[in-house]
């Protein structure tokens, strides 16, 4: 197991064959895709999946920077931009890795598994990883360059108090009732 993919089972918590997706897609774009430093590396990801760990822990795309933005499709597609060179990179993870588990897993949901189907999903699942792991990238990933509007940088805004709870929150984000400044919060407790 290498190294990134160790890192980002531990920042995940365990591993799963989405985190091992993330991993090939992240992986990709690590070593193929030219950028100067983590903040200028944008990640649009289509799902709010295990997968988008991966590409959080290996590529530094990460929610509280800003430069990971999730709209959520269910697909499992990353696009990548990089604002110094102005490009992006859209990798769909196209692998259709998972066959009779994915049947055995609408089971599982419903709680109706016997104990040797419970076995054979397992013995399917490390299957599965381990397929996604050393597979080939062009039998798992579709990779193409995009021509996409640069993504909104990351802002800061003054803060606020609310008259009402008297917690601070992002100019931006506050609302007016009743004559009073409100954080959204309250704004929807007192109207909503
Ligand atoms: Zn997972
Ligand atoms: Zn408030």
């Amino acid at each position: 197991m290498d190294d990134d993919f160790k890192k980002a089972a531990e920042f995940h918590g365990h591993i799963c064959p989405g985190l091992a997706m993330g991993y090939r897609v992240a992986k990709y774009a690590k070593e193929h895709y030219p950028r100067s430093q983590d903040e200028e590396l944008v990640c649009i990801a289509e799902n709010k999946s295990c997968s988008v760990d991966a590409v959080q822990s290996l590529l530094g795309c990460t929610a509280g920077k800003g430069n990971l933005i999730l709209v959520d499709n269910g697909k499992q597609v990353f696009t990548f931009y990089s604002r110094d060179q102005d490009k992006a990179l859209r990798i769909y993870f196209q692998g259709d890795v998972f066959g009779r588990m994915d049947a055995l897993r609408q089971k599982m949901a419903a709680g109706k598994l016997t104990a040797e189907e419970k076995k054979e999903f397992q013995g399917l699942r490390s299957q599965v990883i381990e397929n996604i792991l050393t597979g080939k990238d062009e039998d798992l990933l579709a990779v193409k360059e995009v021509d996409i509007p640069a993504p909104e940088k990351a802002r800061i805004y003054p803060s606020l108090q609310c008259q009402e709870c008297g917690e601070r929150f992002m100019e931006i984000l506050g609302r007016t009732a009743e004559g009073k400044v409100l954080c959204k919060d309250c704004f929807e407790k007192k109207v909503c």
